[in-house]
């Protein structure tokens, strides 16, 4: 099986990159629904799996038919010592990573504390089946069913957008678990990790891996696009996965904390396709949505609460479902705590000053918090630079007046 695999991505890879990671694996077994491969050590373990893996498992998938896990094992030898271990070819007529052999280890282990892309995932939780659809995000929500039915041919790409914690990256997973288990191949990053991931690619001529990761899925999910606005390079690195994965009719959604005509540093080119799909946003829910998410989500953690404490939390946090479900479970906490009036039989009538007292800090901090956001909201909309540049503890000089950053709209 893997000797197929292996003459497919043959024929995929660059000589080079398959002499250096693949040509020394060897398939080993099918165990739980899974291939094992052997690998000569655990940094070309590690390149596979973070580097190569949706690659070789659209490959084997094509061989096989169906989806199926591949585990990288190192093989016997290759637990000893980096000494004997065998090794890795030193060279690589691309340019990509070359390791002198004695920072074997040091380079594998270095490779291990490095964030494994495959890890930013799809959360389990985050479902059609508790998004619960009002008046303030029922067209997201249309949109986002239609795409993940047919990925590719309605809109696309589908960019949602609205304020933090209103359900963007929750519908963006659902789309993502949809597709998935209709067999598609789905790749969900946030944007910090795919600029990471662009940056360290150039740095360490790994970009070959770069664009077989993004262009051999089927659906791109890219979370929080606001953060590419300023970073030239990762745009640039952008525009062109989009236009490879767009041509190929592959679907793209993207989410953003604000409107795409609002992204004023991101290239023009890359703003005009965004708007050439669908864009839909997603508003501040209104109470009746507010009570019926938090009733969800008291289900969901197994607890039955008062209305009149669920329609206190929900009058006093109206603009974040995020900070809505945190005073849920504090109220859960507290009432675990022996506040037995605060659980228990819907229509009981409670004492609200002890769910305000629950709720004191987090109330106070939430509406702290609220109107730091939003100060630091509109003076990066003002700026057009995004919000974790005026938050960082390093401000780039690049950042400072004059730079290519600092855009002053006029007035
Ligand atoms: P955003 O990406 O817009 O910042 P998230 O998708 O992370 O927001 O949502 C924040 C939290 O609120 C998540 O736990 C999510 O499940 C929940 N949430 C948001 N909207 C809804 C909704 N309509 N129904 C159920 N849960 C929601
Ligand atoms: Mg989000």
């Amino acid at each position: 099986m893997w000797d197929a695999v292996l003459g497919e991505l043959q024929l995929q890879v660059p000589k080079p990159s398959y002499e250096t990671w693949l040509r020394g694996t060897t398939g080993v077994s099918m165990s739980d629904g899974a291939l094992v491969v052997r690998t000569p050590n655990a940094f070309v373990s590690e390149m596979l799996d973070t580097r190569m893996y949706s690659l070789i498992s659209r490959c084997l998938e094509g061989i096989t038919g169906d989806p199926m896990e591949i585990r990288f094992e190192v093989g016997g030898e290759a637990r000893k010592p980096a000494r004997t271990s065998p090794q890795v070819p030193r060279t690589d007529d691309a340019g990509t990573a070359q390791l002198p052999l004695d920072q074997d280890r040091a380079a594998t282990s270095q490779a291990r504390s490095r964030p494994s892309y495959r890890r930013v995932d799809l959360n389990g939780r985050y479902r059609f089946e508790n998004f619960i659809v009002g008046s303030s995000n029922n067209l997201a929500h249309a949109a986002a069913v239609a795409v993940s039915e047919n990925p590719g041919f309605v809109y696309n790409p589908l960019v949602l957008y609205s304020g933090v914690g209103l359900g963007k990256t929750h519908l963006m997973h659902a789309i993502g678990h949809q597709v998935r288990e209709a067999g598609h191949d789905v790749l969900y990053t946030t944007t910090e990790e795919f600029t990471n991931e662009y940056i360290r690619g150039i740095r360490e001529g790994t970009t070959e891996e770069f664009r077989d990761r993004y262009r051999s899925t089927d659906v791109l999910l890219l979370d929080d696009i606001q953060f590419i606005i300023g970073k030239e390079q990762t745009q640039e690195g952008f525009f062109h996965t989009f236009n490879a994965l767009h041509m190929a009719g592959k679907q793209i959604v993207i989410t953003c904390d604000r409107p795409v005509s609002e992204l004023s540093l991101l290239q023009d080119r890359i703003s005009s396709r965004l708007a050439g799909g669908l864009v839909v946003d997603i508003q501040i829910p209104d109470f009746e949505t507010r009570m019926a998410i938090l009733r969800s989500k008291a289900e969901q953690i197994d607890r039955r609460f008062p209305d009149k404490v669920l329609e206190f939390i929900a009058g006093r946090v109206q603009r974040n479902v995020r900070e809505l479900e945190g005073c849920l479970n504090i109220v859960a906490a507290y009432a675990g705590l022996g506040h037995q009036s605060l659980n228990g039989d819907p229509k009981a009538d409670v004492d609200l000053g002890l769910v305000e007292q629950a709720l004191e800090d987090s109330l106070k901090e939430s509406n702290r918090r609220v109107s730091e956001e939003d100060v630091l909201s509109a003076v990066a909309r003002y700026f057009s630079i995004d919000k974790s540049t005026l938050k960082g503890k390093k401000r780039d000089r690049t950042h400072g007046p004059g730079a290519t950053c600092l855009h002053v709209p006029s007035a």
